[in-house]
């Protein structure tokens, strides 16, 4: 068979004999895998919790959760990881909400399993994946944020995925305000306003210990006024970033996604356009859409294994 092979043809032909890839979403509370075809479409799932001890734990996760889903139809593996990573290198360099410290995971995971790796930050893969298969079709510019244990964000710039740091979640959004999550130093940042851990903390202060941002979310939906008034002092903040965005980026749309966002909808973010609109210059003051992901909590992943198919087929 490798005979008939011609020369620099062996790229080429794994490609075509592995229609699939795995993809995974690595994310401060649970790793999300997937089996992936090239049309977005997840054909397998495996989930595992994401420990937070040590890098080698996270590392030994990963593999499980790859092994749960390796066949011989599989040609490579993405990631996507809540890090920033070395534009070159792709080493990720550390994590906000991981205990990562310059892991150069690609080296790790091909020569494990053999495969060609692609590796990309959880955000940028969310935006990669909606740009292509969900509320960003079309579009040559778009924003996308996750809002879940901390905030992602990825860039479409001029019809093309922006493959550096897009940290979102690390502008400041109040000057002097609350000192920002895990491994930033930063205060007042959107993600320490806006994301779930933000709703889970004003869960708490409402209804105690032990509450979590999808009371808070249940509870405002079923009219609870002080429920409400939480989530709209979220909104205004994140609405206040998706303006200050808007007029940097000039985005057709801002795409909302992730575990907090999802569940909070349009609860969140009608209210987060209206403050957007605000900020925004012209002609976005008027046309700014703020809009849901449409891939739901697999947007990630397909991302992820968009970025596979980018190793697979030796671009990036
Ligand atoms: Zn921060």
């Amino acid at each position: 068979m490798r005979e008939s092979i011609p020369r620099g043809g062996a790229k080429v032909a794994r490609a075509l004999s592995a229609p699939l890839v795995i993809g995974l979403d690595v994310g401060g509370t649970k790793i999300l895998a997937g089996v992936v075809d090239r049309d977005g479409v997840v054909q397998a799932k495996h989930e595992r919790e994401t420990p937070k001890r040590s890098e080698e734990d996270v590392v030994e996760a990963l593999d499980a959760a790859v092994e749960a889903l390796l066949d011989d139809r599989i040609g490579a593996i993405g990631y996507g990881l809540p890090s920033n990573l070395d534009r070159h290198t792709r080493v990720a360099l550390q994590a906000t909400n991981l205990p990562l410290d310059d892991l150069d995971l690609r080296a790790h995971a091909s020569e494990r399993f053999g495969l060609p790796v692609g590796i990309e930050n959880d955000g940028n893969a969310a935006a990669f994946a909606e740009w292509r298969f969900g509320a960003g079709r079309g579009t040559s510019n778009l924003v996308m944020l996750t809002l879940g244990t901390g905030v992602g964000g990825g860039l479409v710039l001029d019809g093309d995925l922006y493959r550096g740091w897009a940290e979102l979640g690390h502008v400041v959004v109040q000057a002097n305000g609350r000192p920002c999550q895990g491994n930033c130093h930063g205060r007042g940042h959107l993600e320490v306003v806006a994301s779930g851990s933000a709703a889970d903390r004003a869960a708490r202060e409402l209804y105690g210990e032990g509450a979590n941002g999808h009371m808070l979310v249940e509870r405002a939906r079923g009219g609870d006024a002080a429920a409400r008034e939480k989530l709209e002092q979220i909104a205004e903040l994140l609405g206040a970033a998706i303006g200050s965005f808007a007029n940097q980026f000039d985005p057709e749309v801002v795409v909302i996604g992730g575990g907090f966002g999802r569940a909070a909808g349009a609860l969140l973010l009608e209210r987060a356009q209206e403050a957007a609109r605000r900020e925004a210059l012209a002609p976005a003051d008027e046309t700014l859409r703020v809009v849901p992901a449409e891939l739901g909590e697999d947007a990630g992943l397909v991302g992820a294994s968009l970025v596979a198919f980018e190793a697979l087929d030796g671009m990036h």
